[in-house]
């Protein structure tokens, strides 16, 4: 059984309950003290008796992310958050305010092994794969630092989500059980760099998720370019398992495509990526590359973004370019915990 109390599910923690002689309505207390009260601590847990609290702190201890640094944008209200795990890793997680309702983006791992070109979260490795309670905390905890609901949540910050597969899983039932935060499985988005096995066992888990590939070229050759996994897994493997998704959830994949300047940015380039996708249903999310100071990508001109815009839409194709949040804030995906760790580099801590 886990030894991570946050982790478990309803029935899981009934069980270690009555397993250590307790009765099991109890874990119907805590599981509510932790899921929908967000408490950090066995002493928050007013109806639990003070020597259940004291086995507790022994037996599971109850683990929380603490806030390391909090930057806000003065442009748009994005909110970057660095936590720090029990184990001294550093993460971070992005607060989008939107009419519709705040949006989180949280990490699964700390760090990356996929190699992404234009990604700072990649830069020092993998570190770790995430619990399934620290990815729920990163929300857990933005939703109480900022006492605002959690409308949204997108799996869309550090690490490559299913490569942490069966913690991902758990994260998804968790947080959209309704013994919980109750956030509808619509409402979140799990974005892989092209995991292909893993892509076709979603599609069966029976959930109504959203699926976001990172696609970023329209051959084979330049998505390797730009992407190690992309020798892994073939570019029309990749489709077909997309294709797979949307038959059995019947939900609508998104293609992410960082446009990276001189790279992958051309009318022709568009021209390619049609003729790769044809005219199918799913959904085309145009991110002009946020630059990193360890690579030497730039961003296209507006200009060329929105040629590459046009081209699509000619062609009856659904496209959006990503608002960039939180400009000034070290937007991109992994840059705040590189610039720390840089700096911990630096100091020889
Ligand atoms: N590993 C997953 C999820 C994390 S990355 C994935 O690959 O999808 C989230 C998204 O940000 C991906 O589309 C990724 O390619 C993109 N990304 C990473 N670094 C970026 C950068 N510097 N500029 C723009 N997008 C970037």
């Amino acid at each position: 059984m886990s030894t991570d109390i946050k982790s478990m599910t309803l029935p899981e923690l009934r069980a270690y309950l009555t397993s250590i002689g307790e009765k099991s309505f109890r874990a119907d207390q805590i599981y509510g003290w932790m899921h929908r009260q967000l408490v950090t601590s066995y002493d928050d847990m007013k109806n639990i008796p003070q020597s259940l609290r004291e086995k507790l702190k022994e037996q599971m201890p109850l683990t929380a992310l603490k806030a390391a640094d909090v930057l806000t944008s003065g442009i748009d209200g994005t909110q970057k958050y660095l936590f720090e795990l029990s184990d001294g890793n550093l993460i971070e997680s992005v607060l989008m305010k939107y009419k519709h309702g705040n949006s989180v983006c949280i990490s699964s791992q700390a760090g990356c092994r996929m190699g992404c070109r234009f990604c700072a979260s990649t830069i020092g490795g993998l570190n770790r794969c995430l619990l399934p309670s620290e990815m729920l905390d990163q929300v857990y905890r933005i939703q109480t630092l900022t006492g605002q609901r959690v409308s949204n949540v997108v799996v869309m910050g550090t690490g490559e989500p299913l490569d942490n597969y069966d913690h991902l899983l758990r994260f998804i039932h968790l947080l959209t059980g309704p013994e919980g935060l109750n956030i509808s499985q619509r409402s979140i988005t799990v974005s892989t760099c092209g995991i292909v096995p893993g892509i076709l066992r979603l599609a069966d888990e029976n959930l109504e998720i959203t699926l976001a590939l990172s696609l970023h070229a329209s051959t084979q050759e330049k998505r390797e370019s730009l992407m190690p996994v992309a020798k892994k897994y073939e570019i029309h493997e990749v489709l077909n398992a997309c294709r797979y998704y949307f038959e059995k959830t019947g939900r609508r994949v998104t293609f992410e495509y960082a446009l990276v300047g001189g790279v992958n940015d051309s009318e022709q380039d568009a021209e390619q990526l049609h003729r790769l996708l044809g005219n199918g249903n799913f959904h085309i999310n145009l991110i002009p590359v946020n630059p990193v100071k360890e690579r030497s990508y730039v961003q296209p001109d507006r200009t060329a973004v929105l040629a590459f815009q046009k081209k699509l839409e000619k062609y009856g194709i659904n496209v959006t370019i990503r608002r960039e949040m939180g400009r000034d804030i070290n937007g991109a995906c992994g840059q705040l915990r590189r610039s720390r760790l840089a700096q911990k580099e630096e100091q020889g801590t």
